[in-house]
């Protein structure tokens, strides 16, 4: 019913999450509307996106360098990683200022329906990563903190995490945000004090 390059734009912005047929018709004519200058200022946006970020290859953080600048920052410990599942989740973390160590991002979560799931995150990397820290000092301490959403696809992904690592290294210390973040909340909107101190009062599994 729309033209050609109308229903194009509409069908693209429909991959977007959250983003249904109305929204997405609603995105299009507000541009049509609104002109030029502002459609120009979203495309470059999108340009700029695409051509300065770049992933670090530490810890899979979306940033302008790699390493990015939270890996870069010498005074931070880095053997003390907090696992996440998105980078959303490591800023509201970092809004705590609670947090002196370095993150991974897994970029995803487990499914217990689709095994190939795992693939899909950066737990290979992550299991990578703790194994170099751990062959490069082997009697220094090595604390790895749980830090996903306290929801379904979290919690599977947490105790795999917990199993696999405690199994492959005796010696790492593994914790847990303490509870208090309400179950199937998402990191990302806890208010900063709630996560600060489930970050401080964090236990050993
Ligand atoms: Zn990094």
């Amino acid at each position: 019913m729309y033209s050609p390059a109308i229903n194009k734009l509409i069908e693209e912005l429909r991959r977007l999450p959250t983003v249904g047929q109305h929204t997405a018709e609603r995105f299009v004519f507000h541009w049509l509307k609104s002109g030029k200058k502002e459609v120009g200022q979203l495309a470059l946006g999108l340009k700029n996106l695409m051509e300065k970020i770049k992933s670090c290859g530490q810890c899979w953080n979306f940033a302008e360098t790699n390493p990015c600048f939270i890996c870069a920052e010498k005074t931070r410990d880095q053997r003390m990683i907090c696992v996440v599942g998105n980078v959303p989740n490591l800023a509201a973390i970092e809004q705590t200022r609670q947090f002196r160590g370095v993150y991974h991002v897994l970029r995803g979560v487990l499914d217990a329906s689709e095994p190939e799931s795992l693939l899909e995150t950066k737990i290979p990397e992550l299991r990578a990563r703790v194994e170099k820290l751990v062959a490069a000092a082997p009697q220094q301490p090595l604390e790895i903190i749980l830090a996903l959403n306290p929801d379904m696809p979290g919690e599977t992904t947490m105790l795999y995490l917990e199993q696999q690592l405690k199994a492959q290294f005796p010696g790492c210390r593994i914790t847990r945000l303490a509870r208090g973040l309400p179950m199937g909340s998402d990191i990302s909107y806890a208010d900063e004090i709630t996560l600060g101190s489930a970050l401080k009062g964090r236990t050993e599994r």
